[in-house]
């Protein structure tokens, strides 16, 4: 799909226009993966917009950055800043957030001191995998592509060059005929989705792969078990072997890009009665009820815009 770009972008400490934020060909990102990045929404709320846990978000980047000793040489509180800041110049109320820093031009080989380079788009994204999947579920498929192990890419670090993997993952999928794909680990054991993490329903709880199954430390993923255990559902975070997404009654993925998407079916085979079940829909509710004002936001994770 081609992307319709924004007229204004954050880079190196300005907001300046779209086109003018450009790297050189021999940046080291672009060579290595030497990226870390985020993905965070905006949402319209009764109190104005709202960037949904903006400094859970920013936090993680920079934990991600530390993994690879890329210093970025801003605060957390100025790169919040810089957030609300390229919201507000593209004049959006609703916005999906990408702030990344990567190792730029200035620096050759593997172990290169590079300067980092820091930027934060903003645009009006709609849902990732789909407006009618949020509604009707997505049909998924188990990839032939396994995620990384845990002693070789660190799936914590939300870094350029882990998505790799979840291109092979996701693009297989499509080419199948498949709304996304969710991969195995290098156990053998469920990791998560090409970019989502998986929740399913058995027997009347809900379970989610933990962050040894090669997972991102999801912030969807955290906000939806702090709901469903405020709601009082079991919430269970462990190994699950592939034949439970057969056995399960429900399926889930969630994201900041695909917020909560049912799974409707896996590998062809129906989740359940092949349609979102109750506990999907509760989950749904109380999370899309947190921007719609229906679920208290007791954690005070909307951080206005201002
Ligand atoms: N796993 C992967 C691989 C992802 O790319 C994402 C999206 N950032 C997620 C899980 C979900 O993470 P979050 O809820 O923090 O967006």
């Amino acid at each position: 799909m081609a992307q319709e770009y924004p007229q204004h972008i954050w880079h190196n400490g300005h907001i300046m226009p779209w086109q003018d934020a450009t790297v050189h060909v021999m940046a080291h990102a672009l060579h290595y993966g030497s990226s870390v990045f985020e993905g965070i929404r905006c949402y319209e709320t009764p109190n104005g917009p709202a960037i949904f846990r903006l400094t859970d978000h920013l936090k993680r980047l920079f934990l991600s950055a530390k993994v690879y000793d890329i210093v970025i040489p801003y605060s957390v509180d100025e790169l919040a800043a810089a957030c609300r800041e390229v919201v507000k110049a593209n004049g959006l109320s609703k916005a999906y957030l990408r702030p990344i820093a990567f190792r730029g031009l200035g620096g050759f080989g593997l172990s290169a001191e590079t300067p980092t380079d820091v930027s934060v788009a903003s645009w009006n994204m709609g849902a990732y995998l789909g407006a009618d999947v949020l509604e009707a579920g997505i049909d998924a498929c188990v990839s032939s592509w396994q995620r990384f192990a845990p002693n070789t890419i660190p799936a914590g670090a939300k870094a350029g060059g882990n998505y790799l993997s979840g291109q092979l993952i996701a693009r297989e999928a499509r080419r199948l005929g498949f709304g996304e794909g969710i991969a195995l680990a290098s156990t053998g054991l469920l990791s998560e989705g090409a970019g989502e993490n998986l929740f399913l329903v058995f027997e009347g709880a809900l379970h989610t792969t933990p962050a040894s199954a090669a997972c991102l430390h999801g912030i969807t993923r955290n906000s939806i078990i702090t709901l469903a255990r405020d709601a009082g559902i079991n919430v269970i975070e462990r190994d699950i072997p592939r034949e439970y997404l057969y056995f399960a009654d429900e399926l889930f993925m969630c994201g900041t890009a695909a917020e909560i998407t049912p799974i409707r079916s896996v590998d062809g085979k129906p989740v359940g009665p092949g349609k979102p079940g109750p506990v999907t829909r509760q989950v749904q509710d109380l999370f899309f009820g947190l921007f719609s004002g229906k679920t208290a936001d007791k954690h005070g994770w909307l951080e206005a815009l201002g």
